[in-house]
């Protein structure tokens, strides 16, 4: 733990993000990070727990403790080695995950958790900009191959991992482009696509073979996977839910993953499949207010719509810690 008792003089401080105004006129990412100071500040917060839940709550388990004191030292090449022992894309999770990490930190008991989310991703887009992330190659090959099917996070992370425990790995992913719900799922304003064709080119480097629009089973016969030693299944998580509902097939209902993927679509100018789904004029509601909500609510007001309406089963959650939450401060127990 390099500064002890950071978390007591220094407030959490997370990456800002421009206007609305700014950013409802464009699909680009709208965050603006901290200065490198202030992030090893950030870094100094962590109380090193003997007990680091943080740890335990990031599905990872990511050495948080460890790479904070390293960005609190100014170490982030080590910080970076740290984070990548674990993780093989943190410029995808330190954008995207709901950070069970910060929900988990024991500094949230009694104060604002540590922004261990922002710190892992200025953790590696430190490493991207200073050339410190670069193709892994495996020293030998086995001489096995493995087919993976599905280019989305896992399938990306296996076909990694077992690249680089020397195996000849092919990736087959159905649409055009390497990715999965990283590409035209989650809106560019969320994750911009050059971050997920960055790391393509290393895996690419590291040896790794993608075949796109390859729907296995569909416009390729299975047979053709009998030359590999080994299939992973890494499909993506497409299946539709509906809503047992009179009317749910009416005119103007939509699928989310229909709206997000042809509006990612639309930016790259790629075809689009069926009519076209835009949210310009009109008054919106979105049903359901997690994740995929809120890409919908943030789509539909830079595609121009008159209103939006977002509904949730939910209760409106706290804006802070909730009174009922143990520990909190100024209970008893
Ligand atoms: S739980 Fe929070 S304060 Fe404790 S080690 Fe993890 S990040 Fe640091």
């Amino acid at each position: 733990m390099g500064k002890i008792g950071g978390f007591l003089e220094i407030e959490r401080k997370n990456e800002g993000a421009k206007t609305v105004q700014e950013r409802i006129n464009n699909y680009e990412e709208f965050t603006i990070a901290l200065h490198e100071k202030e992030l090893q500040e950030q870094g100094s917060r962590c109380m090193d727990c003997g007990i680091p839940f943080c740890h335990s709550g990031c599905p990872l388990g990511n050495l948080i403790p460890d790479f904070n004191d390293m960005v609190y030292r100014g170490e982030w090449k080590k910080a970076s080695a740290l984070l990548h022992a674990t993780n093989n894309f943190p410029e995808f999770t330190g954008r995207l995950c709901p950070a069970p990490c910060e929900k988990a930190c024991v500094l949230g008991l009694v104060d604002n958790p540590v922004s261990i989310e922002n710190i892992e991703k200025n953790i590696v887009e430190k490493a991207f900009s200073n050339g410190w992330i670069v193709p892994e190659p495996p020293k030998k090959r086995t001489g096995k191959t493995v087919a993976i099917i599905g280019s989305g996070p896992a399938g990306l992370a296996a076909a990694q991992q077992l690249n680089r425990a020397g195996h000849n790995v092919t990736v087959f992913e159905r649409e055009d482009e390497v990715g999965g719900l990283l590409r035209y799922g989650i809106p560019n304003f969320k994750l911009e696509k050059q971050i997920i064709d960055r790391r393509v080119s290393i895996l690419e480097k590291e040896g790794i073979i993608f075949k796109t629009n390859v729907n296995v089973g569909v416009n390729y016969d299975v047979k053709n996977l009998d030359y590999f030693d080994a299939i992973v299944l890494c499909g993506g998580a497409t299946k539709k839910r509906s809503l047992p509902v009179k009317g749910i097939d009416a005119n103007g209902v939509h699928q989310a993953m229909d709206f997000l993927t042809q509006q990612t679509k639309q930016i790259f100018n790629k075809p689009i499949n069926g009519a076209i789904i835009s949210a310009t004029n009109k008054n919106v509601i979105v049903i359901g207010g997690g994740d995929t909500g809120s890409d919908c609510v943030g789509t539909s007001n830079r595609q121009g719509a008159k209103s939006v309406t977002n509904f949730e089963i939910m209760p409106k959650p706290p804006i802070g810690r909730s009174e009922k939450a143990p520990c909190h401060i100024g209970q008893s127990s």
